[in-house]
């Protein structure tokens, strides 16, 4: 059995949108030669900006929707096609936590029918053993059996997602797909979620893909991070290793948004300005607009992801010979490499 539960291999997606009815259709390239891979039992924290892709990687990899290039495997069997009974089946492997639970929730229904709904579906066990089930993983998440009686309405917005959390784990699958599971609680909440997703990873040995746009979050978690933008992996690694010498200068913006408690910021880099429109991608590295570092090349070629140190790859031309991470800034400015085009620092 191989090590590796989830695999992607260069997998794109774009969209053909029409702006209006009498103009030409352009081409969304949302997102372009992604390859990732998510361990068993581990955490693949996925982070970027809005727009960056992270929710249709996810997607993609759920087969949720085709991919336009590349293909994903799971457990080293190529994704059956969307709705055929195969993947019907493989589903219940791999779940799909989203960022509003009440969304994801039947309001007309109490959250103990329907976390039984999974398993009566699918046919799993016995009733005894569905309501066994059902009580082990509300106890699993932390809700009382009182609480599943009620309605997702009359629920608290962490109760929700525990609730969401709880119906996903019915299953037994090996993989969550959590797509900004926190983004809409409060912060003292979200630490409570993530750590109950931390113990029932250790507890159940799941694999989790983790997407936000908040790298404080995703680092909570995540073994390893893949740092997304317009569309690409722009830096991807050991989460530790990531934190501590981000190469990419966008991963050492994000980074420096996103400082330990405690701990005093050598240097902070403000990322400023919007992402430009996968429609309209700039040429060569697409980061080069706002980068602070770039030089000719960096306009019209475009930077591999290639490795930059054991546990780790990075798609810049200068990830070798960047200045260090604490006094990136201050170079910056100086302009010793290229001239600050929109990252500006300041030193707090
Ligand atoms: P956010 O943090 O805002 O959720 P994201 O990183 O999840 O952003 P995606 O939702 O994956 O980004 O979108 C990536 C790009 O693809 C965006 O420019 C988005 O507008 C575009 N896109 C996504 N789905 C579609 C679609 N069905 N049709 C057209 N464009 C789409
Ligand atoms: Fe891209 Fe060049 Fe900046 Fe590297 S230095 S991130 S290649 S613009
Ligand atoms: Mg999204």
């Amino acid at each position: 059995m191989s090590s590796v539960l989830l695999r992607a291999q260069n997998i794109a997606r774009s969209y053909a949108v029409h702006r209006s009815p009498w103009a030409k259709s352009s081409i969304i390239q949302a997102v372009s030669d992604v390859t990732l891979s998510v361990g068993r039992a581990e955490t693949l924290g996925i982070v970027g900006e809005s727009g960056s892709g992270k929710s249709t990687t996810g997607r993609l990899l759920l087969g949720l929707e085709p991919v336009t290039g590349g293909s994903v495997a799971f457990d080293d069997k190529p994704l059956p096609t969307i709705g055929s009974s195969d993947w019907k089946r493989l589903r219940t492997r791999m779940q799909m936590i989203y960022q509003d639970p009440l969304a994801a929730l039947d309001r007309r229904l109490p959250i103990s029918i329907q976390m039984r709904e999974p398993l009566e579906i699918h046919r799993i066990g016995s009733p005894r053993e569905r309501e066994a089930r059902v009580g082990d993983l509300l106890r699993a998440v932390g809700l009382s059996e009182e609480v599943a009686r009620r309605y997702p309405h009359e629920l608290s917005g962490g109760q929700r997602q525990r609730a969401v959390l709880a119906r996903a784990l019915t299953t037994k699958p090996d993989l969550l797909i959590c797509d900004e599971p926190v983004s809409a609680l409060d912060v003292s909440i979200q630490a409570q979620v993530v750590n109950l997703l931390s113990d029932l990873q250790r507890e159940l040995g799941l694999s989790i893909i983790f997407i936000s746009h908040d790298l404080r979050v995703v680092r909570q978690i995540s073994h390893r991070i893949a740092v997304m933008y317009l569309g690409r992996i722009v830096e991807e690694g050991d989460a530790d290793d990531l934190f501590a010498h981000p190469s990419h200068p966008y991963t050492r913006a994000l980074v420096s948004a996103a400082p330990v408690p405690g701990k005093k910021l050598a240097g902070r880099i403000m990322l400023k300005g919007e992402p430009p429109s996968p429609a309209n991608r700039p040429t060569g590295c697409a980061f080069h607009p706002r980068c602070a570092f770039a030089i000719d090349r960096c306009r019209s070629e475009m930077p591999p992801l290639a490795d930059v140190g054991p546990s780790r790859k990075a798609a810049c031309h200068l990830a070798g010979a960047l200045p260090a991470a604490s006094d990136a800034s201050s170079k910056a400015v100086g302009g010793s490499i290229g001239s600050p085009v929109s990252l500006s620092e300041q030193i707090s």
